[in-house]
């Protein structure tokens, strides 16, 4: 493989810019020292970080960022967690890889010493947010407990690097731990999908994903479901063989059509809806799997007798554990589906608050919004 020459300078300043969060909603640029890598890691210099609906959370309630024992506001907090970029700085004992090396980045290093960390549960990590004076367990997750990518710089483990390859764009590459949070979502329910069918709910990132992810398994049919035609349409090129638009069909009743009665194996629910688990146990079939990849904001009234009497299995996920990024890394190495399409829309680290602008507001069909780092 022939290396990428990077036109930007690998050399490492003394600052660097960086957005902080002041009080919700308040974004502001300003001048930090650039980090250091110690032992374990390495500074990698940001290329490009798309925004995510996490980070819409953060900016707005705090959560799930914790910093210092609290909610993330006005701390000098730098949020931002979809970020790749090129590794300019080696930690000390860091062989596994080399500067001018392009890496996409898994979120959570957790704390490598709890229960859960040692099973590979790093994004359940049982000491999240404990890394400061007097509780300092290390735990790192860029963008929620540690600064994150909306910035020149940030230091990772280097165990949540994943190589990315010369072919593939920046853009494209801060779409591999999107992916990753789809390939984990199927991890957890079972992971050998192919054969099996399976229903996406829910057209966002992480459900396009999902199709995406499941499809390249080997999953069949792949269903999706959501409100929007445009989404639904993007769902098909990136593999689902149906696609309902749910204020036209009953969902559970097309389901039942394509899968001769039965409902599906799996389910994995990604759009938050209130009423998404209770349709959820009607599309899948006895025995089968859900899993929960989205966050309704309310509490929801489900009908927990169904899930008795069907022997349904019932999973949630958060995040991108078990090293699930570099196995979406592979796969979008291998080009086994076109994660591009999913990038709409470019804006310059200034302009920020644009970029977010457009991806809450939809603007243009707005997607994957991708801040390019100069
Ligand atoms: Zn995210
Ligand atoms: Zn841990």
């Amino acid at each position: 493989m022939t290396e990428k020459k990077s036109t930007k300078s690998l050399e490492v300043p003394k600052t660097m810019k960086a957005w902080v969060l002041d009080g919700p909603e308040e974004l502001r640029l300003t001048e930090k020292p650039v980090p250091q890598p110690g032992p374990a890691e390495a500074l990698v210099r940001i290329d490009a970080v798309s925004i995510c609906g996490t980070d819409v959370e953060i900016i707005t309630k705090g959560l799930p960022a914790w910093i210092r024992g609290g909610l993330p506001f006005n701390k000098n907090f730098t949020p931002g967690h979809e970020y790749m970029g090129t590794i300019v700085k080696l930690g000390e004992g860091v062989d596994e890889y080399k500067i001018g090396d392009r890496v996409a980045v898994e979120i959570h290093a957790g704390c490598g010493r709890c229960e859960r960390c040692r099973q590979g549960m790093y994004t359940s990590c049982l000491n999240y947010g404990l890394n400061y004076e007097g509780h300092n367990k290390g735990h790192r997750a860029n963008g929620f407990t540690t600064d994150g990518g909306f910035a020149q710089y940030a230091v990772n483990h280097i165990n949540t690097l994943a190589h990315v390859p010369d072919e593939m764009s920046d853009e494209e590459a801060t779409l591999i731990v999107t992916a990753g949070t789809a390939m984990y979502g199927l991890d957890v329910l079972g992971g050998l999908v192919a054969g099996e069918s399976l229903v996406v709910t829910g057209p966002g990132p992480i459900g396009l994903m999902a199709v995406a992810v499941g499809k390249a398994l080997g999953a069949g049919p792949v269903i999706l479901t959501g409100t929007r035609d445009s989404r639904l349409n993007l769902g098909l090129k990136l593999g689902a063989d149906h696609v309902i638009n749910i204020n036209k069909e009953n969902p559970v009743e097309v389901v039942k059509r394509i899968t001769g009665g039965r409902g599906t194996n799996y389910v994995m629910e990604c759009s938050g809806a209130p009423n998404a688990l209770n349709e959820a146990m009607d599309m899948t079939q006895r025995g089968g799997r859900i899993c929960l990849a989205a966050f309704p904001s309310e509490p929801a009234l489900v009908d927990l007798a169904k899930i008795v009497r069907n022997n349904i299995y019932l999973y949630g996920i958060r995040g991108e554990g078990k090293s699930a990024t570099h196995r979406a890394a592979a796969l979008m190495t291998q080009k086994k589906f076109d994660a591009k399409l999913m990038h709409t829309h470019t804006f310059p680290l200034e302009e920020l608050p644009t970029a977010f602008k457009y991806f809450r507001g939809r603007i243009e069909d707005a997607i994957k919004v991708v801040v390019k780092v100069s």
